[in-house]
């Protein structure tokens, strides 16, 4: 038995409980033993049965005189037992669990671990853990000892894992795989010990130390993952260098109708430099919501023209390519630069018919959806010496490989996020990335007040709002994500447009209302968001998933509903859809929770709080996952070690420099590296 035997093999362990297991994500001995408890019961202390006082919880050891059920007037049912050391006897009660007496009998030996207690006028251990002994000196599991309580879900009992674990810790070949020097150097324990301590600990400082290990070692492998990620990528060629003068870059900027902010040019410079190199760029730029990131591609893109050479440039949804598209066609059109734009499953459907004199001529910048994608898409693309993926966490790590080929040269590639990624993420998981931060807005843009609506003040709300756009604003409002999933569901969908109905029909009757879901055809979405745009719509009420990164001036308003169910980050890009033009701007936040936590969480919004500092609150208060929103793709769930332990991340971030010049000499670690992908690649 080792690591990769699968569960099903176990003894007491068949199909039913093995489906269970699957559920939680348990499919092999590693990922059972790596099951780690959240908590322990501490039952270490062992009494006899004389002189034991109330209050104290503790565990004791005896034979069974008697044991029965007991009928309450009320009609509960309890069971009473008598149990006996050489001490004396001691009255045991437990509630509802009438099979116990068949489990439990006249002369079974019993470790008993809880609290002693006034039953009536008599001192009684009440519900306690019991375990059934074969002698008075037999080991225990379940009593008597620091013992491990699991989150018992999918139909597992704690009791139940506990016997497993317990059962097959000293029957599993355990390799360790963190190299001695590093165990040496860090005062890590083995892994068959931090195994065995993390679920039957001795004591407390077994438990914390087994832990440490496995926070170490959980940070170390994504290190070490991401340096070889970084080794493959730069073992790569670019497909062609890319280089302009820089006279020609400096008139393309003088030309724009704006001042490029110190930021965006810094940007801009880090870019040309990593085009100019044999080896593709691999450059993650980000920054808010408005900060611009659009002008500093477009610059990428226009320096692959001058070079004779192809972009393609990828969103995640059509709105945003199409909005994409044409920005770019009003940056780049007067260069001559040809730009097609691809949102659906062939180059033949409307948007290239509408760029007609494109046809037989290859485009210089391509935008698009995942439909670029295509083979027919690509087929255009021979050329293609730069991909820009926006908003690139919404995309699978397959279909940006996808995009890039797998051909011998590679695309320089540049993603971009409005994501702030907190400093502790970019160390680890980003590490590979360079980064280009736009942490300066453009001049002129105004603070967006927010208000966290009590329920009571819905109404009033509304009538804000109805004030608002009849002097001539515009508002979106958002409804929440119903069911969690990589795409808009139906469920979301239907909700939204339930939400529109009552707001066009019993809240804002005399106001024009248009609705954006996932589930319209590209047509009927520009539609709407033409006429939004357009001013005839005066709201536009959608899903979350289809707004992102709409751009609308004259929108001052933004509703969110359910902001509970948003990270801070996302809610502070969907607040950043709002204040892009002169008007001042406001963000009603609603929610219907009534915990005082969530509250607090959402009410962090009330203030002027930036992007990287709403995410990093976020990475303290939920956890990374949610940062990224539910589309996120690849990112590992870690079990101890956490995102925000900057000392920890150093540390094995060192430990990781050191190994990885020589990984083939560690071979276990090297195999388990690749049978037990931490970050994918
Ligand atoms: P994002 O980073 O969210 O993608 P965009 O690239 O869409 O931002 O830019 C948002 C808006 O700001 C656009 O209308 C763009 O023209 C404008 N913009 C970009 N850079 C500047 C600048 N330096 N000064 C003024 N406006 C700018
Ligand atoms: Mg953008």
């Amino acid at each position: 038995m080792d690591f990769g035997t699968s569960v099903s093999k176990l003894p007491f362990v068949g199909p039913v409980y093995a489906r269970r297991l699957n559920r939680l994500g348990i499919k092999t001995i590693k990922d059972l033993l790596y099951y780690f408890p959240y908590r322990y019961d501490d039952f270490r202390k062992v009494s006899k049965i004389r002189g034991l006082k109330p209050g104290a919880t503790l565990t004791i050891r005896g034979r069974v005189l008697s044991i029965k059920n007991e009928y309450t007037k009320k009609g509960k049912v309890l069971q009473n037992a008598t149990v006996e050391d050489e001490t004396g006897k001691l009255d045991v009660v437990w509630f509802n669990q009438r099979f116990l007496v068949r489990t439990i009998k006249e002369g079974t030996v019993l470790s008993l671990s809880g609290k002693i207690d006034w039953f009536g006028k008599k001192l009684v251990l009440q519900s306690p853990e019991y375990e059934i002994l074969k002698d008075l000196h037999s080991e225990t599991i379940h009593t008597g000892r620091l013992v491990p309580v699991y989150s018992e879900t999918a139909r597992l009992s704690s009791k139940w894992l506990r016997n497993r674990i317990k059962q097959i810790l000293p029957q599993v070949k355990i390799a360790e795989f963190l190299p001695n020097e590093i165990l040496g150097k860090f005062s890590l324990p083995k892994l068959e010990k931090a195994l065995c301590d993390i679920h039957f600990p001795n004591t407390p400082e077994d438990q914390k130390t087994a832990r440490e290990r496995f926070a170490f070692e959980e940070l170390f492998l994504i290190h070490l993952s991401v340096l070889g990620r970084k080794k493959d990528w730069s073992a790569k060629r670019a497909f062609q260098k890319i280089t302009i003068p820089g006279e020609i870059t400096a008139e393309f900027i003088s030309k724009l109708s704006y001042e490029l902010t110190g930021a965006q040019r810094r940007s801009i410079k880090e870019l040309s430099e990593d085009l100019s190199k044999t080896t593709p760029m691999n450059r993650l730029l980000e920054g808010d919501v408005g900060s611009g990131k659009t002008v500093v591609a477009a610059i990428g893109a226009f320096t692959a023209f001058k070079n004779g050479l192809q972009t393609a440039i990828m969103a995640p949804t059509q709105i945003l390519a199409t909005q994409h598209y044409h920005t770019l066609k009003n940056l780049l059109e007067s260069y001559d630069v040809k730009i097609e734009l691809i949102i659906s499953g062939s180059p033949t459907t409307s948007e290239v018919k509408r760029t007609s004199h494109l046809r037989g001529v290859k485009p210089d910048v391509i935008v698009g959806t995942h439909a670029l994608l295509h083979t027919r898409a690509k087929s255009l693309l021979d050329k293609l010496a730069l991909v820009v993926i926006d908003e690139q966490h919404k995309f699978g790590v397959e279909q940006r490989a996808k995009l890039l080929g797998n051909s011998e040269s590679f695309p320089h590639l540049l993603t971009m996020t409005a994501t702030p990624i907190p400093r502790t993420i970019a160390l680890t998981l980003y590490g590979d990335l360079d980064l280009s931060v736009l942490d300066e807005m453009p001049p002129g843009r105004m603070k967006i007040t927010t208000w966290l609506v009590p329920q009571q003040k819905r109404e009033g709300a509304y009538n804000w709002i109805r004030e608002q756009i009849l002097k001539g604003s515009q508002a979106f409002i958002v409804c929440p994500i119903i069911e969690e999933s990589e795409h808009e569901t139906m469920q979301t969908v239907k909700a939204a447009t339930v939400e529109f109905e009552r707001l066009k029909k019993v809240v804002f009757p005399e106001l024009k209302l248009g609705l954006l879901h996932g589930r319209l055809k590209a047509k009927e979405k520009d539609e709407v968001v033409n006429k939004f745009r357009a001013g005839e719509y005066q709201i536009l009420v959608s899903t979350p998933v289809v707004e992102v990164g709409i751009d609308i001036p004259n929108t001052t308003i933004m509703v969110i509903e359910a902001a509970d169910r948003f990270g801070l980050a996302q809610l502070h890009q969907l607040r950043g859809r709002v204040g892009r033009g002169e008007k001042k701007s406001y963000c009603l936040l609603f929610t219907e929770s009534k915990s005082e936590k969530v509250l607090g969480r959402v009410k962090a919004m009330e203030e002027a709080k930036t992007g990287p500092e709403l995410a990093e609150l976020d990475l303290r208060l939920r956890g990374p996952g949610e940062i990224f929103g539910t589309a996120q793709h690849g990112f590992p769930e870690m079990r101890v070690a956490s995102f925000s332990d900057l000392p920890l991340i150093h540390k094995t971030r060192e430990a990781a420099e050191m190994i990885f010049p020589k990984l083939d000499q560690y071979r276990t670690l090297a195999s388990h590296l690749k049978t037990h992908l931490v970050v994918p690649n």
